[in-house]
């Protein structure tokens, strides 16, 4: 046995996907199971489908690349790079856009290759990250793209909650709404996508029926089961999909505060102590590298984590029923930041199951 290891659940993954697209189904919504958390590991990836996603999307096209052979229509979600245009047509069928030089070579790049890439025109309802904020600027992007031969113009879209902390409402999802029946009068087209966010925008279908949104693209709330704007469990899902294990390799009694002369740690900080005595302390073999202990937590709720440095991991053990030993395995649950860093990090082992 190889740790530190993360440990995959297949089916607990492929069932908080099923509950979610049944969910987003029953009110007209297709859901775009974004894998970067998972870094677009195709095995994993293989859940989103079975579950029912109707798109596979990624912020990195290494990622998209890495999921080729899965068979379903695949979205680029961070702007594309003039740089990678031709990666993008090549792996991408769709992507979301807000700068027309980047359209222009998204089109020269698929005519060079008979290809008509698709395009979504991201708008920022407020929350600062991508998109067009004044609709005068859409409405010359929309009618620049019409005229390019190598993308076809198929849909808005939306991202909330992201870089300004912005909850999606009602309101939001009646603008972009309205947006898109103006650009389909105006330039009489049809834009057959209304992308009306990620995982925070899930909040809003227990009450209502979101005003035309068609698409979601789901991370978070598929992997970990919550929605992003309150933090709350979704029904019918698990947290637990994804679970660390790690192997301890110190376990000594020592004070709670350290001797001598307190300068600064190893990330640049100085410390500070609370004197709890002599505590019973657990080294484990992973750090700062590979996890975010803000969101790293101990499935033995008699663990506290105390810190961290690149390598190692110092946990209280003094309250577990358990008597950790050099050699044992400590188990936790993460959210977001850690289980990304987690799958991003080489050092750890990933296993299916
Ligand atoms: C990451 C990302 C998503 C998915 O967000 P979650 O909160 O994980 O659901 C959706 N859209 C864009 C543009 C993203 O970058």
């Amino acid at each position: 046995m190889a740790y530190p290891k993360l440990i995959v659940d297949y089916e607990i993954l492929k069932n908080n996907v099923k509950t979610l697209v049944n969910l987003c189904n029953t009110k007209g919504i297709k859901v775009a199971g974004v894998t970067k958390v998972f870094c677009g590991n195709p095995q994993i990836a293989k859940a989103y489908v079975e579950g029912g996603v109707s798109f596979l999307a990624d912020s990195r096209i290494e990622n998209l690349q890495r999921l080729k052979d899965l068979d379903v229509p695949k979205i680029m979600l961070r702007l594309p790079m003039i740089s990678e245009a031709e990666k993008i047509v090549e792996y991408a069928d769709i992507s979301l856009n807000s700068e027309i030089e980047t359209i222009r070579a998204l089109s020269e790049k698929a005519l060079e290759k008979n290809l008509v890439h698709k395009v979504i025109l991201m708008v920022d309802l407020g929350d600062l990250r991508e998109g067009y904020y004044n609709d005068e600027d859409l409405f010359q992007a929309v009618e620049e793209v019409l005229e390019l031969k190598g993308v076809k113009l198929v849909g808005l879209g939306t991202n909330l909650t992201c870089y300004g902390g912005v909850i999606p409402s009602i309101e939001h999802m009646d603008k972009l709404n309205r947006l898109k029946k103006e650009i389909e009068e105006k330039f009489n087209i049809e834009l057959e996508i209304l992308s009306g966010g990620n995982s925070s925008s899930l909040h809003l279908l227990s009450d209502h029926d979101l005003q035309g949104i068609n698409n979601l693209r789901l991370g978070e709330s598929l992997v970990l089961g919550t929605e992003s704007a309150y933090g709350q469990q979704l029904a019918g899902t698990r947290s637990d999909a994804f679970k660390l294990q790690v192997q301890v390799i110190e376990v000594k009694e020592k004070p709670s505060v350290p001797t001598g002369e307190i300068g600064r740690d190893a990330f640049g900080k100085v410390p500070t102590f609370v004197d709890r005595g002599v505590r019973k302390r657990i080294l484990c073999a992973i750090g700062k590298q590979d996890i975010d202990l803000d969101t790293l937590y101990p499935v033995d709720k008699g663990i506290t984590i105390l810190g961290a440095s690149s390598d190692h991991l110092i946990l209280d053990g003094s309250d577990s029923e358990i008597d950790y030993k050099v050699g044992d395995i400590v188990e936790f649950t993460m959210h977001y930041v850690c289980l990304l860093r987690a799958m991003t990090s080489e050092y750890i082992k990933k296993e299916l199951i």
